[in-house]
């Protein structure tokens, strides 16, 4: 019998190896009803080229928190898929979109009014480039390579650490990011954060709905790859009070016009915009992140809306470079790191591209981009 976690790995190795007789697996990925993710398997006839090649399924939603027991089936439409970096081979991880039973989008299906408002905006050409960050907690919720009942030095060594004692886990982080490209995800870079055990990967420059869907993956990618570590992955966005940063998701954003020479005329322009819908953002921005905006660390404080070239105690940021160059993107700082990035990307397309009156859409238009 294996005692060890060498010799489980070299019996499992053994099963991994067997052919699949040409079938695939497809692993469906949905957002539950509290922002946690969840996933099934099911074994296809053969490999997927095309998303409408994908079955809907279902599962049931009374044991997620997405639909009462009378009547539980909450349906899972594929939105997207990528390679799978555990299974290998042709297999696949699928995102999928969750509907009621009447075709209604579940209550934490962000996703559906996000894509019209994208599809409606097509010609902005919108990107946006999510700087997810995170933090590390062992089995007991402790943060992970803390000393047990203390704290480490102050921060300063740890952002971007290098060195033992300096930085934590980085062999978690290495193997998500290679997942993460295995899986054709634009991870843009990775870095360690401020705080130790907080790390950071940015998602983008994606187009509309698709930094949603990438980040929601990319996430996912996260638990599992950290679940091989026993490590477990928080987003709160003030996971220890003190002075320790908080963690937040920092979205970055630009239209077609912002990124021509003369830009930055429609940056402030949005950024105009974003400073009279500041309460309505906030809203959206995540949960506890009044825990984290306090106008220390780094962040604004969350009832003041400002903005500035360089400055990261403002809302919004106009990176130096962006400045000098006269076009470019804004950051806004403001998200916190547990939010729903559909939510996100959602308004920020709305407040900068205008809204839309997604009630009068036809029916074509919906099936097309929801
Ligand atoms: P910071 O200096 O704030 O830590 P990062 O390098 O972590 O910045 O993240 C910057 C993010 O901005 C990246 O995800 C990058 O892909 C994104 N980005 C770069 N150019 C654009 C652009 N034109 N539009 C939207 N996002 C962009
Ligand atoms: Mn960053
Ligand atoms: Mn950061
Ligand atoms: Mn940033």
């Amino acid at each position: 019998m294996a005692e060890t976690s060498i010799e489980k790995t070299q019996i499992l190795q053994k099963y991994l190896e067997l052919d699949q007789r040409g079938r695939i697996i497809a692993e469906y990925v949905w957002i539950d009803g509290t922002g946690n993710l969840r996933s099934k398997g099911r074994t296809l006839k053969k490999k997927v080229t095309s998303i409408d090649q994908l079955p809907e399924w279902n599962f049931d939603g009374s044991s997620t928190n997405q639909a009462p027991g009378h009547d539980s089936d909450i349906y899972l439409k594929p939105v997207a898929f990528y390679p799978d970096p555990f299974r290998r081979g042709d297999n696949i991880v699928v995102l999928a979109a969750c509907y009621n039973n009447d075709g209604t989008p579940n209550k934490f299906n962000h996703r559906h009014e996000a894509a019209k408002l994208f599809a409606a905006h097509k010609d902005e050409e919108i990107w946006f480039g999510l700087e997810q960050e995170y933090t590390l907690l062992d089995m007991y919720d402790n943060v992970y390579g803390w000393p047990k009942g203390g704290f480490p030095a102050p921060q300063d060594p740890y952002y971007c650490g290098v060195g033992a004692g300096k930085v934590y886990a980085r062999d978690l982080i290495e193997a998500h990011y290679r997942a993460c490209l295995y899986a054709g995800l634009e991870l843009s870079g990775i870095n360690a954060e401020v705080m130790p055990s907080q790390w950071e990967f940015q998602v983008g420059p994606c187009t509309g709905i698709e930094l949603g869907d990438q980040l929601w993956m990319a996430r996912y990618l996260l638990h599992r790859v950290a679940e091989e570590f026993g490590i477990k992955i928080s987003f709160h966005p003030k996971p220890l009070k003190g002075d320790w940063n908080g963690a937040g998701c920092h979205t970055n954003v630009s239209t077609k016009e912002m990124r021509l020479p003369g830009g930055m005329k429609y940056i402030e322009q949005a950024i105009e915009k974003l400073s009279k819908r500041h309460a309505e953002h906030i809203k959206l921005y995540g949960s506890d992140n009044e825990m984290r905006l306090t106008g220390r660390h780094e962040t604004a404080s969350m009832t003041a809306f400002s903005s500035g070239v360089a400055n990261r105690g403002s809302s919004i940021r106009i990176p130096r470079s962006v400045a000098k160059e006269g076009c470019g993107y804004f950051e806004d700082r403001r998200p916190a790191s547990n939010i729903d990035p559909y939510l996100v990307t959602g308004i920020m397309c709305e407040t900068v591209c205008g809204a839309i009156d997604s009630a009068n859409m036809t029916k074509e238009f919906e099936r097309e981009f929801s």
